[in-house]
């Protein structure tokens, strides 16, 4: 076990010094292991590849994709229940179950067994090593208080890369006295979270708290926001990006150019927006990511409802992981709770995910005092949940929110097409 997991690392860590042909043929051979494995052991997949009439050995490389159809979150959610999308081989009480709303609130499980969540990980150190994390740095870390909770990593055993974990849905003002003795060297979370961090350093004038790297992840970063951060803490910060369903997928380096993608670990189609045919580099277009490495679950062309646009140019930093250019983000709002609380979007998806029997949700804050959530229901529905779902609403907007909870049939989309799950329509928005 503690083999495999160097092992990966190393793997991991070898793989950004490669050509980027020689990270073409490594992607491409895991391509195919993964979709032999998923033709021959999962029936979701399996019935795909006849439908489509074509076999694994069909699909060489990533411009052979289309050939097969996207995986939506609907598809996810309806086999993961019955259990089609899953190995059957693999003992899910033995997995790590990941729930996630995502961002287009659709919440929904992902399951990891110990092999994926093992390289999921190295994936992730990788990353937070080549932005400077250090082993024995004292990190900082905003995140969903469940994550913090959760057992220990293999690697927090070993005493190194052990984060302090702050809460996602406190107010800074929370926990700005412990991060003014704690004085860490490492500062990360969802971007908004971190922007309302620097804020509260700067009013509070807690200068004490002096990162050596700063890093976003999960909201993207407008200008604005970002200069705010680096200023606020004397810093060029790090913008990652990926997702639950599929871990860690694009990350700056210090060039700050662009992302380097983990092509080792995913592989990323780019496609148009109606169709199913890949843009070229410098177009825009929906991101569809297929897992390299979660033979438990196996996520192919799965369509996280991001945009981004590829680039072919290198990166000046000499790394041959290849580069996403811009990545598009959701454009949810920052909603006030009544007493003043900003809220930034990050939290709704981790709140919503405890949640039993929603499909899809948006929330709306109508004005200072009232907010109204509409969701989709699913088949876990239960006369309970639309009073769990205000219940939950009011512990993160305080008693003094009006809280109005309706089940509709659908979700109406906004005029790019676009679901967005937390809209704001008071007047004086929130400014980044
Ligand atoms: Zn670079």
């Amino acid at each position: 076990m503690w083999l495999r997991r160097i092992w990966n690392l190393y793997q991991l860590r070898r793989n950004l010094w490669k050509t980027p042909a020689e990270l073409q043929k490594i992607q491409q051979k895991k391509l195919r292991a993964i979709l032999r494995h998923a033709y021959d052991k999962v029936e979701f997949y399996h019935k795909r590849f006849r439908d489509a009439g074509i076999k694994p050995d069909d699909i060489k490389s990533i411009e052979d994709l289309p050939k097969l159809p996207i995986t939506t979150k609907s598809d996810i959610k309806a086999n993961f229940r019955n259990r089609k999308i899953v190995n059957p081989e693999v003992d899910l009480s033995r997995c790590h179950l990941v729930k996630t709303a995502g961002t287009s609130g659709e919440p929904m499980t992902i399951a990891y067994d110990e092999r994926a969540e093992d390289f999921q990980k190295a994936v992730a150190v990788r990353c937070f090593r080549e932005i400077g994390v250090g082993l024995r740095d004292k990190w900082a870390i905003i995140t969903s208080p469940t994550r913090a909770l959760a057992r220990k990593d293999w690697f927090r055993k070993l005493n190194v890369l052990s984060p302090t974990f702050l809460s996602v849905f406190d107010p800074p003002s929370k926990y700005l006295p412990l991060l003014r003795k704690l004085k860490p060297d490492i500062i990360g979370g969802p971007s908004y979270s971190v922007w309302l961090l620097a804020k509260a350093v700067r009013e509070n004038k807690a200068f004490e708290i002096k990162p050596k790297v700063v890093y976003g992840t999960s909201e993207p970063l407008n200008d604005k926001v970002r200069e705010f951060i680096n200023s606020s803490f004397g810093v060029e910060m790090f913008d990652v990006f990926g997702c639950v369903e599929v871990g860690r997928t694009a990350w700056e380096c210090e060039a700050h150019k662009d992302y380097h993608m983990d092509v080792d670990a995913v592989a990323i189609e780019v496609v148009d927006m109606k169709g199913n045919e890949q843009v070229a580099s410098e177009e825009k277009g929906r991101i569809l990511y297929t897992s390299l490495y979660n033979y438990a679950m196996p996520l192919i062309r799965y369509d996280v409802h991001d945009m981004c646009t590829l680039s072919n140019d290198p990166c000046p930093c000499g790394r041959g992981l290849p580069m996403m250019k811009e990545i598009i983000g959701r454009t949810d709002d920052l909603l006030i709770s009544p007493n003043g609380v900003v809220l930034p979007p990050g939290i709704w998806s981790i709140s919503m995910r405890a949640l039993q029997g929603i499909m899809q949700y948006r929330i709306i804050q109508k004005t200072k005092r009232k907010f109204v959530m509409e969701f989709v229901a699913d088949q876990d529905f239960t006369s309970e949940t639309p009073s769990e779902a205000r219940k939950e609403l009011e512990r993160i907007l305080g008693a003094d929110a009006e809280v109005e909870v309706k089940v509709v049939e659908e979700m109406p989309k906004d005029k790019s097409g676009k679901l967005r799950s937390i809209i704001s329509e008071v007047k004086n928005k929130v400014a980044t």
